[in-house]
């Protein structure tokens, strides 16, 4: 009985969450540019209502008096209880403070972007990392600062354990990426020709549908910035950005969205308005383990599926149809070579597979030294600078193409970059158990992608936030966390491009 008013109070709380989502949807999607200020209000007012609902003393109360011989049961009140506890030590002053900042900070951002004006974005800056500091401190895990900050995406994970990843990856990678850069480069101008954009949708779309993306629970739509984003596993919708001039944008970053949404439509449907389905400490309807394990779900279709030589073997006949003047003299390897070109550039959102952990551990060292106070904002535009030409060997030429690109920290998002890492990391991991089993591999050399998907689902979504990153892991690969997968992957890749 109490057990099932319990289940009531998160499903409410869960309903105003996945209704937040929908509001941020229609706000990046459709919304005319006139509705920002009202909609603005609404998410705020939700927000505060998710908060109470959450906070409200009486779902303590009730939490406490259940007992239950039920092992899901007892993880569920757990599960609520810690997150929950975690939201409530953060002031309601500085969840205030911040989201006010953060529209500021955000306009600050965008002009100091545009003007190259550094200097000028600098204060608001301060503000926010201030801010940040406070909330670290108010949630203390007792380790790093940057703990609970990292914490707050990636159970379980520290700057410590990062740290010694991060360091796997350098010695692995940096050789990798002077190996490609200094050896023939693929011919890349077969991806700027003109393609019409609906065509592409078109293709990119029926592959997603190939992966098992479900349409009758989702939809794709045309924004800046891609995402996906869900209300119960029922309306699961994804965006893609596509440009007539580039043809790789679009198509990738559809099968990336499409992975995080095959998950969300993959969460068990008993879990459906559950804690599993809700993440309380950052008020967000979300039914994946963790924002890595997310992001492992959307590397794996779009490079360990989409960027494979086996993909474009099978699949490149259908694209040369689509776009049969653009491609009439593209080879499959000509493609397959230029979709997997490595190029050090400044810009992590264009960063090809191999240089792009090294955009993000340049972040995170910034952020774990802000975090502790070792890094002052003032430092940033030239630590950026020395960082990018030690790590990459490129020359940052202006604060927009360093340390102005992102907008995370206008946000206040310190602490979510390692999830992109750790996603590649599990994506092979996975991909690895998951391509040893013979049908799932007989499946891939015939373009049958269903005993993959069938098999993430069982193993990974199907599970929720019912099971942490590291179980996970444990239970499928039957092991921790572990670059060793991912780095051979990336090797390989290597060798067959300089092949
Ligand atoms: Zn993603």
């Amino acid at each position: 009985m109490t057990y099932a008013a319990f289940q009531t109070a998160i499903g409410r709380i869960n309903d105003v969450l996945c209704t937040l989502n929908l509001l941020n949807w229609d706000s990046r999607t459709v919304m005319p540019s006139g509705g920002v200020a009202a909609r603005a209000h609404q998410i705020a007012t939700l927000t505060d209502i998710a908060r109470d609902m959450a906070t409200d003393p009486r779902l303590a109360d009730l939490m406490d008096s259940i007992q239950t011989n039920d092992p899901l049961e007892a993880r569920a009140v757990a599960q609520a209880r810690a997150e929950i506890d975690v939201l409530r030590k953060i002031p309601a002053q500085i969840i205030s403070d911040m989201a006010s900042l953060k529209t500021h900070a955000n306009a600050a951002w965008v002009a100091a972007r545009a003007d190259n004006d550094f200097a000028g974005y600098a204060p608001v800056l301060k503000q926010m990392i201030g801010l940040q500091r406070e909330v670290a401190a108010a949630i203390g895990t007792g380790g790093h600062p940057y703990d609970a900050m990292v914490q707050l995406y990636e159970p379980g994970m520290t700057y410590a354990r990062l740290t010694a990843i991060y360091d796997q990856l350098k010695t692995a990678l940096v050789p990798l990426i002077r190996a490609a850069a200094d050896g023939p480069q693929p011919r890349t101008d077969i991806l700027t020709r003109s393609y019409p954009i609906a065509a592409q949708r078109k293709f990119g779309l029926r592959m997603a549908q190939a992966m098992g993306y479900d349409l009758t629970h989702g939809r794709l739509d045309d924004t800046v910035h891609p995402f996906e984003i869900s209300f119960t596993r029922d309306d699961v919708r994804i965006t893609s950005r596509f440009r007539d001039t580039w043809l790789p944008g679009g198509l990738f970053a559809l099968w990336h969205e499409a992975g995080h949404g095959m998950y969300e439509q993959g969460i068990d449907p008993a879990f459906t308005r559950s804690v599993f389905a809700t993440d309380l400490s950052n008020l967000y309807a979300v039914g994946g383990a963790s924002f890595g394990m997310h992001e492992s779900q959307s590397r794996l279709w779009e490079n360990r599926v989409g960027r494979s030589r086996q993909f474009w073997a099978l699949h490149y006949g259908d694209l040369r149809a689509t776009f049969p003047d653009q491609l009439s003299e593209v080879t499959e390897d000509d493609f397959w070579r230029a979709v997997n070109a490595v190029r050090p550039s400044t810009i992590r959102v264009e960063a090809d597979e191999l240089t792009y952990d090294m955009h993000i551990i340049l972040r995170s060292e910034i952020e774990a030294g802000l975090m502790i106070g070792e890094i002052e904002v003032d430092d940033l535009p030239g630590l950026w600078a020395d960082k990018m030409n030690s790590y990459l060997g490129v020359t940052v030429p202006d604060d927009r193409q360093g340390v102005l690109q992102d907008v995370h920290w206008s946000h206040g998002y310190i602490g979510s970059f390692p999830t992109y890492t750790l996603g590649n990391i599990m994506s092979s991991q996975l991909f690895a158990k998951a391509s040893g089993d013979p049908t799932i591999k007989a499946g891939l050399d015939r373009a049958d992608y269903a005993p993959l998907h069938g098999w993430l689902r069982d193993n990974v979504w199907r599970h929720g936030r019912s099971s942490s990153p590291a179980e996970t892991l444990e239970r499928v690969t039957g092991g921790p966390l572990d670059p060793a997968a991912y780095i051979t992957d990336l090797s390989t890749k290597v060798g067959a491009l300089l092949a």
